[in-house]
């Protein structure tokens, strides 16, 4: 039997961050709907306030992204910078400070020191980004790819409740705005849990567990304002 020596942790950050939006898309804007549907506002405003939902989800979370991607980078940048100076300023000491590091994982501490000479010989600021610092991949967050996968993916999401405004009469809205978006929940679940190579069921469990948390809640707060009283 061969033995399957591949990982997937690299497919899985941008699997993530899809499904993370579209998730985050599904939940929100069919809560929203779902609010103002048990209000029982009046029909006419309800795509307006899908549209609103999907427009204002989508740009908080382009900007969220774009901010948080920047600052990650900003962080590494300048933690590289301060390194690069300390290596050149003190070479003795960083190879000593990288030998610590070796050691204190079980290395002995001659054995350390070479290697730390060693790696540091073939790329010093590599060697001390990965162990010391834990920077695996250098600039590997651009901000504005972030930022715009994470507006589409929110967008593609939020579209399916909104959706089903233009597509069913008012009084069936509720019922098809969380079927649509239990089952894209449970879909989506899945397909990030089997991109992870985790259980598919667990993975499906838990969307459709936190997705009709969220409905329920909003339908409560909703009925609350029942502005046909
Ligand atoms: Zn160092």
């Amino acid at each position: 039997m061969e033995y399957n020596h591949e990982h997937k942790s690299e497919r899985i950050s941008w699997i993530r961050a899809v499904v993370l939006g579209a998730n985050d898309g599904i939940v929100s804007t069919a809560s929203l709907i779902i609010a103002v549907a048990a209000s029982q506002a009046a029909g006419d405003n309800l795509f307006t306030v899908g549209m609103a939902g999907l427009v204002a989800g989508a740009m908080s979370m382009a900007a969220g992204e774009y901010v948080s991607v920047s600052s990650q980078t900003d962080i590494e940048k300048a933690e590289l910078a301060l390194e690069k100076s300390h290596i050149q300023q003190n070479w003795a000491l960083e190879v000593e400070e990288l030998a610590n590091i070796y050691h204190e994982r079980g290395v002995e501490p001659q054995l350390a020191k070479q290697v730390a000479e060693q790696l540091m010989e073939k790329d010093a600021i590599g060697s001390h980004a990965r162990d010391e610092l834990g920077i695996t991949d250098l600039s590997q967050g651009n901000p504005l790819q972030a930022a715009v996968y994470s507006a589409l993916s929110f967008s593609a999401g939020a579209s399916l409740p909104v959706m089903m405004i233009l597509l069913v009469s008012q009084a069936a809205l509720m019922p098809a705005v969380i079927c649509i978006s239990l089952l894209s929940l449970v879909v989506l679940g899945s397909i990030s849990a089997h991109a992870g190579g985790a259980s598919k069921t667990k993975g499906a469990i838990r969307v459709l567990f936190w997705g009709s948390l969220a409905m329920a809640v909003s339908m409560g707060v909703g009925s609350l304002f029942d502005v046909s009283i």
